[in-house]
Protein backbone atom coordinates (compact mmCIF):
# COMPACT_ATOMS: atom_id res chain seq x y z
CA UNK A 1 0.00 0.00 0.00
CA UNK A 2 1.33 3.19 -0.86
CA UNK A 3 3.67 5.04 1.67
CA UNK A 4 1.65 8.29 1.02
CA UNK A 5 -1.17 7.61 3.19
CA UNK A 6 -1.37 8.29 7.21
CA UNK A 7 -0.55 5.58 10.02
CA UNK A 8 -4.18 5.56 10.59
CA UNK A 9 -5.38 4.51 7.29
CA UNK A 10 -2.40 1.84 6.95
CA UNK A 11 -3.39 0.31 10.42
CA UNK A 12 -7.14 -0.28 9.02
CA UNK A 13 -6.32 -1.03 5.46
CA UNK A 14 -2.70 -2.45 4.52
CA UNK A 15 -1.68 -5.61 4.22
CA UNK A 16 -5.13 -7.05 3.52
CA UNK A 17 -5.84 -9.52 0.86
CA UNK A 18 -9.38 -10.38 0.01
CA UNK A 19 -10.05 -14.74 -1.08
CA UNK A 20 -12.46 -15.16 -3.56
CA UNK A 21 -15.73 -14.77 -1.73
CA UNK A 22 -14.71 -11.10 -0.52
CA UNK A 23 -14.61 -10.64 2.66
CA UNK A 24 -14.66 -7.30 3.81
CA UNK A 25 -12.93 -8.26 7.28
CA UNK A 26 -10.22 -9.86 7.33
CA UNK A 27 -9.98 -13.93 6.74
CA UNK A 28 -8.85 -16.28 9.55
CA UNK A 29 -6.69 -18.94 7.33
CA UNK A 30 -6.58 -21.83 10.24
CA UNK A 31 -4.76 -24.35 8.61
CA UNK A 32 -1.34 -25.77 8.67
CA UNK A 33 -0.93 -26.88 5.10
CA UNK A 34 -1.90 -26.00 1.92
CA UNK A 35 -2.85 -28.25 -1.17
CA UNK A 36 -1.53 -27.87 -5.03
CA UNK A 37 -2.98 -28.05 -8.07
CA UNK A 38 -0.78 -30.53 -9.32
CA UNK A 39 2.55 -32.49 -9.00
CA UNK A 40 3.90 -29.82 -11.24
CA UNK A 41 3.16 -26.97 -8.91
CA UNK A 42 3.63 -28.52 -5.60
CA UNK A 43 7.34 -28.90 -6.95
CA UNK A 44 7.86 -25.34 -8.09
CA UNK A 45 6.54 -23.81 -5.15
CA UNK A 46 9.08 -26.22 -2.52
CA UNK A 47 11.65 -24.91 -5.10
CA UNK A 48 11.14 -21.59 -4.27
CA UNK A 49 7.98 -19.78 -6.05
CA UNK A 50 5.73 -17.76 -4.83
CA UNK A 51 2.57 -19.28 -3.42
CA UNK A 52 1.59 -20.95 0.34
CA UNK A 53 3.22 -24.63 1.52
CA UNK A 54 2.78 -24.49 5.27
CA UNK A 55 1.90 -22.44 8.05
CA UNK A 56 5.37 -22.66 9.80
CA UNK A 57 6.22 -20.26 6.34
CA UNK A 58 3.64 -19.41 5.01
CA UNK A 59 0.07 -18.66 5.79
CA UNK A 60 -2.31 -16.06 4.41
CA UNK A 61 -3.04 -14.80 7.51
CA UNK A 62 0.75 -14.18 9.14
CA UNK A 63 1.12 -12.79 5.83
CA UNK A 64 -1.45 -10.09 6.27
CA UNK A 65 -0.12 -9.23 9.65
CA UNK A 66 3.49 -9.24 8.47
CA UNK A 67 2.43 -6.50 5.64
CA UNK A 68 0.52 -4.31 7.74
CA UNK A 69 3.12 -3.85 10.69
CA UNK A 70 5.90 -3.72 8.00
CA UNK A 71 3.80 -0.45 6.41
CA UNK A 72 3.80 1.07 9.66
CA UNK A 73 6.83 0.66 10.78
CA UNK A 74 7.75 2.43 7.32
CA UNK A 75 9.86 -1.02 6.56
CA UNK A 76 9.93 -3.04 3.53
CA UNK A 77 9.05 -6.45 4.86
CA UNK A 78 8.45 -7.83 8.62
CA UNK A 79 8.32 -11.03 9.86
CA UNK A 80 6.27 -12.36 12.92
CA UNK A 81 6.92 -14.41 15.43
CA UNK A 82 5.15 -16.90 17.89
CA UNK A 83 6.16 -14.51 21.03
CA UNK A 84 8.52 -10.93 21.26
CA UNK A 85 11.50 -13.66 22.89
CA UNK A 86 11.36 -15.40 19.41
CA UNK A 87 11.59 -12.46 17.48
CA UNK A 88 14.95 -11.58 19.52
CA UNK A 89 16.39 -14.98 19.15
CA UNK A 90 15.42 -14.70 15.67
CA UNK A 91 17.44 -11.85 14.73
CA UNK A 92 20.43 -12.86 17.06
CA UNK A 93 20.66 -16.51 15.59
CA UNK A 94 20.22 -14.99 11.98
CA UNK A 95 22.97 -12.33 12.21
CA UNK A 96 25.14 -13.41 15.14
CA UNK A 97 27.61 -16.28 15.01
CA UNK A 98 30.14 -18.13 17.66
CA UNK A 99 32.96 -15.43 18.20
CA UNK A 100 31.00 -12.37 17.89
CA UNK A 101 30.32 -9.19 20.17
CA UNK A 102 27.10 -7.67 21.43
CA UNK A 103 27.16 -4.40 22.94
CA UNK A 104 23.51 -3.86 24.68
CA UNK A 105 21.80 -1.35 26.62
CA UNK A 106 21.97 -2.56 30.52
CA UNK A 107 18.05 -1.09 30.67
CA UNK A 108 16.43 -4.00 28.82
CA UNK A 109 13.74 -6.41 29.29
CA UNK A 110 15.22 -9.10 32.43
CA UNK A 111 14.75 -11.76 29.77
CA UNK A 112 16.40 -10.39 27.09
CA UNK A 113 19.91 -10.03 29.34
CA UNK A 114 19.10 -13.85 29.94
CA UNK A 115 19.16 -14.71 26.62
CA UNK A 116 22.16 -12.59 26.03
CA UNK A 117 24.01 -14.42 29.08
CA UNK A 118 22.94 -17.70 29.63
CA UNK A 119 22.01 -19.01 26.01
CA UNK A 120 23.84 -17.10 23.32
CA UNK A 121 26.94 -16.53 25.97
CA UNK A 122 27.00 -20.91 25.89
CA UNK A 123 27.37 -20.51 22.11
CA UNK A 124 30.00 -18.19 22.26
CA UNK A 125 28.48 -14.86 21.93
CA UNK A 126 29.84 -12.01 24.07
CA UNK A 127 27.78 -9.20 25.53
CA UNK A 128 29.02 -6.28 27.46
CA UNK A 129 26.90 -3.56 28.87
CA UNK A 130 26.26 -0.15 28.62
CA UNK A 131 24.27 3.17 29.99
CA UNK A 132 21.11 3.27 27.57
CA UNK A 133 22.14 6.94 28.11
CA UNK A 134 25.60 7.34 27.81
CA UNK A 135 26.68 7.40 24.31
CA UNK A 136 30.38 7.12 24.67
CA UNK A 137 29.97 4.49 26.60
CA UNK A 138 29.08 2.22 23.46
CA UNK A 139 31.45 3.75 21.47
CA UNK A 140 34.25 2.71 24.01
CA UNK A 141 32.35 -0.83 24.54
CA UNK A 142 33.10 -1.85 20.70
CA UNK A 143 35.38 -4.38 19.90
CA UNK A 144 36.79 -5.76 16.63
CA UNK A 145 34.02 -8.61 16.64
CA UNK A 146 31.55 -6.76 17.28
CA UNK A 147 28.25 -7.25 15.25
CA UNK A 148 25.52 -5.98 17.11
CA UNK A 149 23.91 -3.16 19.03
CA UNK A 150 20.85 -3.75 20.84
CA UNK A 151 18.40 -1.20 22.74
CA UNK A 152 14.88 -0.42 24.28
CA UNK A 153 13.43 2.88 23.96
CA UNK A 154 12.09 4.63 26.61
CA UNK A 155 13.70 1.72 29.02
CA UNK A 156 11.65 0.03 31.78
CA UNK A 157 10.99 1.02 35.12
CA UNK A 158 12.76 4.11 34.84
CA UNK A 159 11.88 5.70 31.32
CA UNK A 160 15.70 6.55 30.11
CA UNK A 161 15.39 7.61 26.29
CA UNK A 162 18.57 6.54 24.32
CA UNK A 163 19.29 8.86 21.37
CA UNK A 164 18.44 6.29 18.37
CA UNK A 165 20.44 8.48 15.31
CA UNK A 166 23.57 8.96 17.46
CA UNK A 167 24.18 5.28 18.27
CA UNK A 168 23.18 3.89 14.47
CA UNK A 169 26.22 6.31 13.48
CA UNK A 170 28.76 4.78 16.41
CA UNK A 171 27.19 1.01 14.94
CA UNK A 172 27.61 1.92 11.18
CA UNK A 173 31.05 3.18 11.76
CA UNK A 174 31.92 0.02 13.44
CA UNK A 175 30.38 -1.93 10.92
CA UNK A 176 27.69 -3.44 13.42
CA UNK A 177 23.75 -3.58 13.04
CA UNK A 178 21.49 -1.54 15.30
CA UNK A 179 18.66 -3.52 17.05
CA UNK A 180 15.91 -1.55 18.58
CA UNK A 181 13.01 -3.12 21.08
CA UNK A 182 9.95 -0.89 20.10
CA UNK A 183 7.73 -2.31 22.47
CA UNK A 184 7.15 1.01 24.61
CA UNK A 185 6.53 3.03 21.36
CA UNK A 186 5.30 0.98 18.96
CA UNK A 187 5.35 2.41 15.47
CA UNK A 188 2.84 5.25 16.12
CA UNK A 189 5.23 6.88 18.28
CA UNK A 190 8.51 6.01 17.36
CA UNK A 191 9.59 4.36 14.23
CA UNK A 192 13.24 2.91 14.62
CA UNK A 193 14.41 2.34 11.27
CA UNK A 194 13.76 6.43 9.75
CA UNK A 195 15.93 6.57 13.01
CA UNK A 196 18.93 4.75 12.15
CA UNK A 197 17.97 1.10 13.16
CA UNK A 198 18.84 -2.33 10.94
CA UNK A 199 15.50 -3.60 12.80
CA UNK A 200 12.67 -2.91 15.01
CA UNK A 201 11.53 -5.30 16.94
CA UNK A 202 8.38 -5.90 18.89
CA UNK A 203 6.67 -7.85 21.84
CA UNK A 204 3.31 -7.72 19.68
CA UNK A 205 1.68 -9.25 23.09
CA UNK A 206 1.71 -5.82 24.71
CA UNK A 207 0.52 -2.28 22.45
CA UNK A 208 -0.19 -4.51 19.53
CA UNK A 209 -2.70 -6.76 21.03
CA UNK A 210 -3.65 -3.89 23.50
CA UNK A 211 -6.11 -6.40 25.34
CA UNK A 212 -4.04 -9.09 26.37
CA UNK A 213 -5.18 -12.05 24.79
CA UNK A 214 -2.10 -13.88 22.95
CA UNK A 215 1.39 -13.55 22.26
CA UNK A 216 3.14 -13.00 19.66
CA UNK A 217 6.44 -10.81 17.87
CA UNK A 218 7.83 -9.58 14.94
CA UNK A 219 10.51 -7.69 13.23
CA UNK A 220 10.99 -5.22 11.03
CA UNK A 221 13.57 -4.21 8.32
CA UNK A 222 14.86 -4.25 4.86
CA UNK A 223 14.39 -7.61 2.75
CA UNK A 224 17.76 -8.86 2.66
CA UNK A 225 18.31 -8.44 6.43
CA UNK A 226 14.80 -9.66 7.78
CA UNK A 227 12.30 -10.79 4.60
CA UNK A 228 14.65 -13.39 3.29
CA UNK A 229 16.91 -14.83 5.98
CA UNK A 230 13.98 -14.81 8.83
CA UNK A 231 11.68 -16.70 6.65
CA UNK A 232 14.44 -18.72 5.89
CA UNK A 233 15.05 -19.04 9.60
CA UNK A 234 10.90 -19.73 10.14
CA UNK A 235 11.01 -22.51 7.71
CA UNK A 236 13.91 -24.15 8.99
CA UNK A 237 13.83 -23.74 13.29
CA UNK A 238 10.19 -23.23 13.35
CA UNK A 239 9.16 -19.94 16.17
CA UNK A 240 6.38 -19.47 13.92
CA UNK A 241 3.39 -17.44 14.82
CA UNK A 242 0.21 -19.03 15.50
CA UNK A 243 -2.32 -18.04 12.55
CA UNK A 244 -4.98 -17.18 14.89
CA UNK A 245 -2.62 -15.22 16.83
CA UNK A 246 -1.73 -13.41 13.90
CA UNK A 247 -5.23 -12.69 13.22
CA UNK A 248 -6.04 -11.28 16.89
CA UNK A 249 -2.48 -9.15 15.95
CA UNK A 250 -3.96 -7.99 13.00
CA UNK A 251 -6.88 -6.52 14.30
CA UNK A 252 -5.13 -5.08 17.24
CA UNK A 253 -3.10 -2.60 14.61
CA UNK A 254 -6.75 -1.51 13.61
CA UNK A 255 -7.44 0.16 16.88
CA UNK A 256 -3.46 0.78 17.34
CA UNK A 257 -3.17 4.18 17.27
CA UNK A 258 -6.00 5.11 18.94
CA UNK A 259 -5.69 3.33 22.11
CA UNK A 260 -1.42 3.94 22.37
CA UNK A 261 -2.35 8.34 21.54
CA UNK A 262 -5.17 7.94 24.50
CA UNK A 263 -3.56 5.80 26.85
CA UNK A 264 -0.19 7.84 25.93
CA UNK A 265 -2.03 11.08 26.73
CA UNK A 266 -3.42 9.65 29.84
CA UNK A 267 0.12 8.84 30.92
CA UNK A 268 1.44 12.34 30.59
CA UNK A 269 -1.55 13.68 32.65
CA UNK A 270 -0.82 11.26 35.25
CA UNK A 271 2.44 11.80 35.33
CA UNK A 272 2.15 15.66 35.83
CA UNK A 273 -0.27 15.17 38.93
CA UNK A 274 1.96 12.39 40.49
CA UNK A 275 4.54 14.99 39.97
CA UNK A 276 2.58 17.78 42.21
CA UNK A 277 1.75 15.40 44.77
CA UNK A 278 3.41 15.90 48.51
CA UNK A 279 3.29 11.98 48.61
CA UNK A 280 5.95 11.53 45.49
CA UNK A 281 9.53 11.93 45.89
CA UNK A 282 10.35 11.68 41.92
CA UNK A 283 8.33 10.72 38.70
CA UNK A 284 10.31 9.51 35.85
CA UNK A 285 8.20 10.03 32.25
CA UNK A 286 9.83 11.56 29.28
CA UNK A 287 6.79 13.72 28.84
CA UNK A 288 7.95 16.13 31.92
CA UNK A 289 10.31 18.51 31.51
CA UNK A 290 11.98 17.64 34.27
CA UNK A 291 12.85 14.33 32.37
CA UNK A 292 16.63 14.01 31.67
CA UNK A 293 16.38 13.05 28.11
CA UNK A 294 12.88 15.31 27.44
CA UNK A 295 14.03 17.17 24.92
CA UNK A 296 15.57 13.85 22.78
CA UNK A 297 12.13 12.31 23.34
CA UNK A 298 10.63 15.03 21.61
CA UNK A 299 12.95 14.76 19.03
CA UNK A 300 12.65 11.22 18.38
CA UNK A 301 9.29 10.54 19.76
CA UNK A 302 5.55 11.50 19.15
CA UNK A 303 4.62 11.46 22.37
CA UNK A 304 5.94 9.69 25.45
CA UNK A 305 4.50 6.64 25.59
CA UNK A 306 1.81 4.87 28.33
CA UNK A 307 4.57 3.52 30.68
CA UNK A 308 5.92 5.56 33.54
CA UNK A 309 7.65 5.06 37.00
CA UNK A 310 7.59 7.19 40.62
CA UNK A 311 8.87 7.07 43.72
CA UNK A 312 6.51 6.95 46.66
CA UNK A 313 7.96 8.30 50.22
CA UNK A 314 8.18 5.71 52.50
CA UNK A 315 10.21 3.04 50.61
CA UNK A 316 9.12 -0.17 50.55
CA UNK A 317 6.79 -0.28 52.84
CA UNK A 318 5.46 3.18 51.46
CA UNK A 319 5.10 1.37 47.86
CA UNK A 320 3.37 -1.55 48.88
CA UNK A 321 1.12 0.37 50.70
CA UNK A 322 -0.02 2.10 47.59
CA UNK A 323 -0.22 -0.74 45.43
CA UNK A 324 -1.94 -3.03 47.83
CA UNK A 325 -4.90 0.54 48.03
CA UNK A 326 -5.47 0.28 44.43
CA UNK A 327 -8.85 -1.54 43.46
CA UNK A 328 -9.29 -0.90 40.23
CA UNK A 329 -5.41 -1.28 38.85
CA UNK A 330 -4.20 -4.99 37.92
CA UNK A 331 -1.51 -6.23 40.32
CA UNK A 332 1.07 -7.32 37.37
CA UNK A 333 4.00 -6.83 35.68
CA UNK A 334 2.23 -7.02 32.46
CA UNK A 335 1.85 -3.69 30.63
CA UNK A 336 0.65 -3.10 26.54
CA UNK A 337 -3.42 -3.56 28.18
CA UNK A 338 -5.84 -1.24 28.18
CA UNK A 339 -6.32 -2.13 31.68
CA UNK A 340 -3.92 -0.19 33.89
CA UNK A 341 -1.34 -2.09 35.41
CA UNK A 342 0.87 -1.19 38.69
CA UNK A 343 3.83 -3.51 39.96
CA UNK A 344 6.71 -2.79 42.31
CA UNK A 345 10.08 -3.43 40.39
CA UNK A 346 12.36 -3.63 43.22
CA UNK A 347 11.03 -6.73 44.91
CA UNK A 348 9.48 -8.34 40.66
CA UNK A 349 10.71 -7.70 37.83
CA UNK A 350 13.77 -6.57 38.94
CA UNK A 351 14.40 -8.40 42.25
CA UNK A 352 16.99 -11.07 40.90
CA UNK A 353 19.67 -8.72 40.51
CA UNK A 354 21.85 -7.43 43.08
CA UNK A 355 20.86 -4.50 45.35
CA UNK A 356 23.73 -2.63 43.97
CA UNK A 357 23.11 -3.02 40.30
CA UNK A 358 19.28 -1.58 41.04
CA UNK A 359 20.19 1.00 43.35
CA UNK A 360 23.24 1.87 40.09
CA UNK A 361 20.17 1.70 37.92
CA UNK A 362 17.96 3.88 39.85
CA UNK A 363 15.39 1.11 40.94
CA UNK A 364 14.71 2.26 44.57
CA UNK A 365 12.67 0.21 47.20
CA UNK A 366 9.71 2.92 46.75
CA UNK A 367 9.74 2.99 42.88
CA UNK A 368 6.28 2.10 41.35
CA UNK A 369 6.03 1.34 37.97
CA UNK A 370 2.30 2.00 36.03
CA UNK A 371 0.98 1.40 32.47
CA UNK A 372 -1.31 3.14 31.49
CA UNK A 373 -4.66 1.56 30.24
CA UNK A 374 -8.35 3.23 28.93
CA UNK A 375 -9.77 3.69 32.31
CA UNK A 376 -11.51 7.43 33.02
CA UNK A 377 -8.09 9.68 34.43
CA UNK A 378 -9.65 10.90 37.58
CA UNK A 379 -10.43 7.24 38.91
CA UNK A 380 -6.91 6.14 37.92
CA UNK A 381 -6.29 9.22 40.27
CA UNK A 382 -8.91 8.68 43.15
CA UNK A 383 -7.24 4.70 42.96
CA UNK A 384 -3.50 5.92 43.96
CA UNK A 385 -4.45 8.64 45.61
CA UNK A 386 -5.96 6.12 48.47
CA UNK A 387 -2.84 4.69 49.39
CA UNK A 388 -0.72 8.16 48.60
CA UNK A 389 -2.76 10.04 51.13
C1 LIG B 1 7.34 -8.34 26.95
C2 LIG B 1 8.54 -7.81 26.34
C3 LIG B 1 9.41 -8.63 25.59
C4 LIG B 1 9.16 -10.11 25.41
O1 LIG B 1 8.01 -10.35 24.69
P1 LIG B 1 7.10 -11.67 24.84
O2 LIG B 1 6.04 -11.49 23.83
O3 LIG B 1 6.60 -11.72 26.25
O4 LIG B 1 8.00 -12.84 24.54
C5 LIG B 1 10.52 -8.05 25.04
N1 LIG B 1 10.78 -6.74 25.19
C6 LIG B 1 9.99 -5.92 25.90
C7 LIG B 1 10.31 -4.48 26.03
C8 LIG B 1 8.85 -6.42 26.51
O5 LIG B 1 8.06 -5.62 27.23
Amino acid sequence: MSKDYELSTLGVRAGQVRSQFQEHAEALYLTSSFVFDNAAQAASRFAGEEGMVYTRYTNPTVAMFQDRLAALEGAESCVATASGMAAILATMLVHLKSGDHVVCSNAVFGATIQLFNNILGRFGIQTTYVSPTKTDEWQRAVKPNTRLFFLETPSNPMTEVSDIPALSAIAKKAGALLAVDNVFCTPILQRPLELGADFAIHSATKYIDGQGRVMGGAIAGTKALVGDPMTAFLRTAGPAISPFNAWVLLKGLETLELRVKAQSAAALELARWLEGHRSVARVHYPGLESHPQHALAKRQQKAAGAVLSFEAKGGRAGAWRVIDSTKLMSITANLGDVKTTIVHPASTTHGRISPEARAAAGITDGLIRIAVGLEALDDLKADLERGLS
